[in-house]
């Protein structure tokens, strides 16, 4: 994980002094610490005023509860229902005030001041290219805090696959002052006292819970433990998958069919994915055409929908064309494929289209070349795309070259073997950990487009060589994915029947009319 170049900007403008409204605190357009867990904020102020208001352990005393304070009993019930992580590792208790009667100027003296220590629970919102470590420094945590619940965190999740606009709730003591913290709290770390910015005056927090929910099911909770150490959960939510058999003519675009048939658009964008080596959805689909798809769908136990499970079954009916796949997993550690009722498989050896969403903006053969001024042979397809894009490898292979190549720019070429090799040209910059001699598989982002090398807008140059020569991506005759045979043959054909039979016992979606799958494509398209 990297940090911030500016983190220490970002310090010196954090303030710990919440005051509970839930006031965006730092405008800077890259974070904001928004105060939204009011209840965290109640129980830390009432540790402060309870422990304040505490009668003498002889007395019994409930006075206070008169002044509108809560009693010390109420007080103790709470923290003692509450999660030890908030109370646990908080200094203990100050002195007791030394009489009774002393009590109301206590308290003017306590609340006409930032208590010693509190607990508080902030919100901090990742913005695009934070990271959670900056984040956490900005709000105030050290870095060894921010480290260490971190590390405890990829133990459960990666932090690569936190996005931006995520939201996490953090919990923490502001520094105690070095009166309170002597003889009470024996685990604080004094390092962090004596070496940290808090010798500059500065904020230094010391983290005790990080809770955030990367998608519908899965909540994810670093505490740190007694002993000071982070532990990380992912807490699962028991989705209920849901099979789905469903329909529709394709009338217009394949995207607004589904749709009126109440197919969410995840699975559509999968089907899309799954026929792409054998059908061209810009030029094949007539009206009349249409299609049929078997699918099972995620659902919390609220019935909320959640996210597409599989497509074990679908088919398009083109002209008098009908093109039927079947899902297959032939080795479990394996991805699961798509084969037509034969065995043979819907992949080609190598994608047409290596960028989702492309458009062809040149085509391959001769042309007037926009930076040369001449015409030429273009020698691949282009792809309009903006920059950043991600490209994919056309087909598994090896990266036979990935730098800079003149006219080029960034450019990668994958050799798929049997003479054949893709091209990528143009990028912006490659994906990590890749280089020369890596195996790459089908589908996976080796580079992002762009605009290098001798280029006039943001686009992506792909090219298909045989035997060294550049061939035209879109008519060359692509050898066949792999055909099953023996026992994968038989495994796959009962898998096939299997699926046959659940489907015959499912009813046909086919009208939007069913209100549940209305709702489901509606709280899915939000
Ligand atoms: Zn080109």
């Amino acid at each position: 994980m990297t940090r911030h170049n500016d983190t220490t900007q970002f310090d010196t403008e954090w303030t710990p002094a919440i005051d509970g409204t839930g006031k965006v605190l730092n405008t800077d357009s890259r974070w904001t610490i928004v105060s939204t867990s009011v209840s965290a904020l109640i129980v830390g102020s009432i540790a402060w005023l309870a422990v304040s208001t505490m009668p003498p352990v002889t007395g019994g005393s409930v006075e206070n509860a008169s002044k509108g304070f809560l009693p010390y009993r109420l007080f103790q019930q709470l923290s003692q229902s509450s999660n030890n992580a908030l109370f646990g590792n908080a200094p203990a208790e100050p002195a007791l005030p030394a009489q009774q009667n002393n009590l109301d100027q206590n308290l003017a003296a306590e609340r006409a001041q930032k208590p010693k220590s509190s607990i508080e629970t902030h919100t901090v919102t990742l913005d695009a290219g934070d990271t959670l470590a900056g984040a956490l420094e900005n709000a105030g945590i050290s870095a060894d805090d921010a480290n260490a619940a971190i590390a405890a965190l990829s133990k459960v999740y990666s932090p690569r696959q936190l996005r931006a606009g995520l939201a996490f709730d953090i919990t923490y003591n502001t520094k105690p002052d070095v009166s309170t913290t002597n003889n009470s709290s024996s685990d604080y770390e004094g390092d962090d006292i004596s070496k940290g910015k808090a010798v500059q005056g500065e904020p230094i927090a010391r983290l005790l819970s990080i809770k955030f929910s990367p998608s519908v099911e899965h909540d994810v909770t670093i505490t740190r433990g007694d002993d000071g150490t982070f532990q990380a959960t992912d807490t699962v939510k028991k989705l209920v998958p849901h099979v789905h058999r469903a329909g529709a003519a394709i009338d217009g675009s394949l995207y607004l069919s589904a749709m009126r048939a109440g197919i969410p658009t995840d699975v559509v964008g999968e089907m899309i994915k799954m026929f792409s080596y054998k059908v061209d959805f810009q030029r094949d689909l007539h009206p009349g055409d249409s299609f049929e798809v078997f699918y099972n769908y995620y659902y919390t136990p609220e019935g909320q929908a959640v996210r597409n499970g599989n497509i074990s079954y679908a088919v398009m009916r083109l002209g008098d064309k009908q093109i039927v796949l079947y899902r297959y997993q032939s080795d479990p550690n394996a991805p699961a494929e798509y084969f037509d009722a034969t065995g043979e498989s819907a992949k080609g050896l190598l994608m047409k289209t290596p960028v989702d969403g492309a458009r062809i903006t040149s085509g391959f053969g001769m042309r007037f070349h926009p930076v040369l001024g001449f015409s030429r042979m273009h020698k691949g397809v282009d792809f309009g795309v903006p920059i950043g894009t991600p490209v994919m490898a056309a087909g598994a292979g090896t990266i036979a070259f990935m730098g800079w190549s003149n006219g080029y720019g960034r450019f990668v070429q994958v050799n798929h073997g049997n003479g054949y090799a893709t091209a990528y040209g143009h990028l912006s910059r490659f994906a990590a950990g890749l280089h020369v001699g890596s195996r790459v598989g089908q589908a996976q982002v080796i580079a992002f487009s762009g605009n290098t090398g001798m280029s006039t807008g943001p686009h992506l140059h792909y090219e298909i060589r045989v035997r060294n020569e550049q061939v035209n991506p879109l008519s060359v005759k692509m050898a066949q994915g792999r055909k099953l045979s023996g026992k994968e043959m038989r495994a796959f054909q009962s898998e096939r029947l299997r699926i046959d039979d659940q489907m015959a016992a499912t009813k046909l979606e086919t009208k939007v009319a069913d209100a549940t799958a209305a709702a489901n494509f509606k709280s899915l398209s939000k």
